[in-house]
């Protein structure tokens, strides 16, 4: 830190990224991301688009807007494009939340939440997750604070039903209930048809996961238009291009190819399931995934050596440090193919420790 650092900083602890490592291939099963490529409209989209970058992008996305809109079947006033969705959950927290009105979220979830909390300077508050690591809906009753609750949950991979959702935003009716979908299609009920009924729900959503572009940076949040204007406020005072030309046409052509994305995250269930069931087979215990993940653990190892001997054999997962899940690790699901290694490499680690 340089003497010249903030000192309102002071303190920040920045959020850890999984990593991406450049110097050995491996078999990266890290950060979630989709093994399968995006479809080949959007490059050629993007390489159409990209004889235009002398010129600004439009600052209201308006194509993508009306194509989404369609899609999620709402309206385009409902609906504002981010720089992936971590830029729409830092806007939330600037939007949504001050010295009197804190972040309230569970323990054990998306680490951005504390980062973002502390960059924006208002207080957060936790909520343990049951022993069984899913979310009690009632800790969220009247809880006086800006609420944000992943949906399926991260890093646990549990669902919370809808229904258990539309009793958080009535018992909240003066705070704002931030949904984050990062995971929703694959498992999970969505909530974005609630936006028109209950004003004081804004949902996430993200095209890094299901949609196959996390290196291209896009995300949504879909609430009331009132809502969309303070969060558009947020981008206007920041970043009025957050979302580029490239990206833009990218999302575009993902979207009018959705059916491709749809029979990939079909895919990545069935391989969900199959692996979880061979892992169970293999003495692994886990939470019930409702996202492109597992979170497991094994009696025989514990959570940070499997880890290190799988990376030393070429496959990364990811390992937590908090000591409530210290046991576990998230495991993103590839192809057929990559959770065929993994499972022969684990049983080889395993096989090793007796
Ligand atoms: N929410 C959750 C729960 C996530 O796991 C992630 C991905 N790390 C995000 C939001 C952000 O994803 P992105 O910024 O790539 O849209």
């Amino acid at each position: 830190m340089s003497r010249f650092f903030s000192s309102k900083f002071r303190d920040l602890k920045a959020y850890v990224p999984g990593e991406q490592p450049r110097e050995m291939k491996y078999i990266k099963l890290n950060t979630n991301e989709n093994p399968y490529p995006p479809h080949p409209d959007v490059a050629a989209r993007v390489a159409g688009e990209a004889v235009r970058l002398n010129l600004y992008n439009d600052t209201e996305c308006s194509e993508l807007r009306e194509v989404m809109a369609q899609r999620l079947g709402i309206l385009p006033e409902n609906l504002l494009f981010t720089n992936g969705s971590d830029e729409i959950l830092n806007f939330a927290f600037m939007a949504f939340c001050d010295m009197n009105t804190p972040a309230v979220f569970a323990d054990i979830t998306y680490g951005f939440y504390s980062v973002f909390s502390q960059i924006n300077q208002v207080p957060f508050r936790t909520v343990p997750l049951r022993e069984d690591m899913s979310i009690r809906p009632e800790d969220y009753y009247q809880c006086g604070g800006t609420v944000f609750i992943a949906n399926p949950n991260a890093p646990t991979g549990i669902a919370l039903p809808k229904k258990e959702i539309i009793r958080i935003l009535e018992e909240n009716p003066d705070h704002v209930v931030v949904v984050d979908e990062a995971y929703i299609d694959f498992g999970g009920e969505s909530c974005i048809s609630l936006i028109e009924r209950y004003r004081n729900l804004l949902v996430t959503q993200t095209f890094s996961k299901s949609r196959s572009m996390a290196g291209l940076r896009l995300g949504l949040g879909a609430a009331c238009p009132e809502l969309i204007r303070d969060l558009k406020t947020i981008q206007f005072s920041t970043n009025p291009y957050n979302v580029d030309r490239l990206a833009q046409a990218a999302g575009i052509a993902c979207i009018q190819q959705d059916e491709y994305n749809a029979a990939h995250t079909r895919e990545i269930i069935e391989t969900r399931e199959s692996t979880a069931a061979a892992m169970k087979k293999m003495g692994f215990s886990m939470t019930e995934s409702s996202t492109n993940f597992l979170f497991v653990r094994h009696p025989a190892i514990e959570g940070e050596k499997l880890y290190l001997e799988l990376k030393k054999r070429g496959i990364l997962i990811r390992h937590f440090s908090q000591s409530r899940i210290r046991e576990y690790n998230r495991i993103t699901v590839g192809t057929p193919g990559q959770m065929q290694t993994l499972l022969k490499v684990t049983a080889e680690i395993l096989e090793e420790q007796i």
